[in-house]
C-alpha cells in the first residue's frame, strides 16, 4: 500500500506530489502506529512464554512453591492474594481509574490469561474477552467464575434507574422454575460489592490453589498450614466487614440513596439500604435530560439526602442535580484500587457521613 503510493507520486507533476508528499506522511504516521501496535502485540506474546518457562518441566525439582494468578477486577485481589504461596506473582486486569464495564484488555493481559496458573473473573457477561480467552480449557490453569461459584450464571442486561428495576428482579435468580419470565431482566454484575458473595468465593479459591500446588508437587504441609490459616483469616475479615456494615446502617437516620451507575443494588439489598434511582442508565456516556428528569422526581418522591458519584466518572452532572435538588453529594466507589477492605471501608464511611441524620 505505502509502496505503490511512492510508485505513483514519481509520475505525477510537482504540484500533486507536493499533495501526494502530504497524504504519504499521513500514511506513514498510521504504519508507524501500526508498528507501535504490533510491538506492542510481541511485548504481550513475550510475556506469554516468560509465563511458561516457569512450568515444573524446566525447572529443578526442589523449586519453591508458587502461582500466576490473574484476577480482572481490582476487589478480587484481596481474596486471591492472601491464599498464594508465597513468592507467587498476581496480576490485575482492570486499572484503576476506568469503568469495568466494556473494559478493553490488552494483548498484554489476555497473554496473562493465557500463560496463568489460576484465572479469577466475575462473568455475567462483564469480562465478555476474559470469558473468551478462558473457554478453551488449558492443562494445569484453573478458571474460577465469581458468578458460577455465587450460583449466578444469567445475563441479559437492560440497564434499569427505576427503585422496581433496582430492588426486586434479582431476587428470582435462584428460581429456576421462573428463569424464563426472567431471562430478559437485569441482573446486577457487581458480585464483590456483597461481602456475603466475596466470602462464597474464598474457599473456591483456596481448593484451586492447592490443586494446583498438588499438580506442580509443590504442596507441602507447611503451605497447607499455611493456606488453612490465611482461610480463616481472610473469611473472618470478611465477616467483620458485614458486622461492620450491619451494624452502621442500623444508626443511619436515612436509608435512601441515589447513586450514580446500577452498581450497588447487592449492597443496598444486603443492608437495607434503597436505591431511588441511578443517574447514569448506560456507563460511560452523559445521562440524557429523560435520565435526570427521572432522578430529580425520584429524589422529591422518595426525600432522597444524597447523590454518590464514582471515582470513575465526571460528576458534573449528578451536582448540577444535588444542587437543584438541594441535597448533598458524597462518592461511592465500586472498583477501588485492589484493597476491596479499604474500599468497603471508604464506602461506609461515605454513606455514614450523608446518611446518619442530624
Ligand atoms: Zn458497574
Amino acid at each position: 500500500m505505502v509502496t505503490s503510493f511512492i510508485g505513483l507520486a514519481n509520475v505525477r507533476l510537482d504540484g500533486l506530489r507536493r499533495a501526494m508528499a502530504a497524504v504519504m506522511h499521513r500514511v506513514h504516521a498510521r504504519a508507524t502506529a501500526g508498528m507501535v501496535a504490533v510491538a506492542i502485540a510481541a511485548v504481550g506474546l513475550t510475556s506469554t512464554a516468560a509465563f511458561a518457562q516457569t512450568s515444573p518441566s524446566t525447572t529443578p525439582a526442589i523449586k519453591a512453591a508458587s502461582i500466576r494468578a490473574v484476577v480482572t477486577v481490582p476487589a478480587l485481589k484481596s481474596i486471591v492474594e492472601p491464599l498464594l504461596p508465597p513468592g507467587s506473582e498476581l496480576r490485575v486486569l482492570m486499572q484503576p481509574g476506568r469503568s469495568e464495564h466494556g473494559y478493553e484488555f490488552t494483548p498484554s493481559d489476555l497473554a496473562a490469561v493465557a500463560g496463568a496458573d489460576l484465572v479469577v473473573y466475575v462473568g455475567l457477561n462483564l469480562e465478555p474477552r476474559v470469558e473468551q480467552a478462558v473457554a478453551k480449557p488449558i492443562e494445569g490453569r484453573t478458571v474460577i467464575c465469581f458468578a458460577k461459584v455465587a450460583g449466578l450464571q444469567r445475563t441479559g442486561q437492560p440497564i434499569p434507574n427505576t427503585p422496581e428495576a433496582l430492588g426486586h428482579d434479582h431476587h428470582h435468580e435462584h428460581d429456576a422454575s421462573c428463569d424464563h419470565e426472567h431471562d430478559e431482566k437485569w441482573i446486577d454484575q457487581h458480585l464483590w460489592l456483597d461481602p456475603m458473595l466475596m466470602a462464597k468465593l474464598v474457599g473456591p479459591v483456596r481448593g484451586a490453589i492447592e490443586e494446583t500446588l498438588q499438580a506442580k508437587s509443590q504442596l507441602t504441609t507447611e503451605e497447607q498450614q499455611r493456606q488453612g490459616a490465611a482461610q480463616a483469616a481472610l473469611l473472618a475479615r470478611i465477616q467483620g466487614v458485614d458486622d461492620q456494615w450491619k451494624a452502621s446502617v442500623k444508626g443511619f437516620k436515612h436509608t435512601t440513596i441515589v447513586t450514580h451507575h446500577a452498581a450497588f443494588s447487592r449492597l443496598a439489598d444486603r443492608y437495607g439500604l434503597t436505591i431511588a434511582s441511578v443517574i447514569r442508565t448506560i456507563e460511560g456516556s452523559e445521562p440524557t435530560p429523560g435520565d435526570l428528569a427521572k432522578v430529580l422526581e425520584a429524589i422529591e418522591k422518595h426525600k432522597v439526602r444524597a447523590i454518590f458519584v464514582e471515582p470513575q466518572f465526571n460528576p458534573r452532572a449528578a451536582e448540577r442535580l444535588a444542587r437543584q435538588a438541594k441535597i448533598g453529594v458524597g462518592q461511592l466507589d465500586p472498583i477501588g484500587d485492589g484493597d476491596w477492605f479499604a474500599l468497603m471501608q471508604r464506602n461506609l464511611d461515605s454513606l455514614t457521613t450523608h446518611l446518619k441524620g442530624e
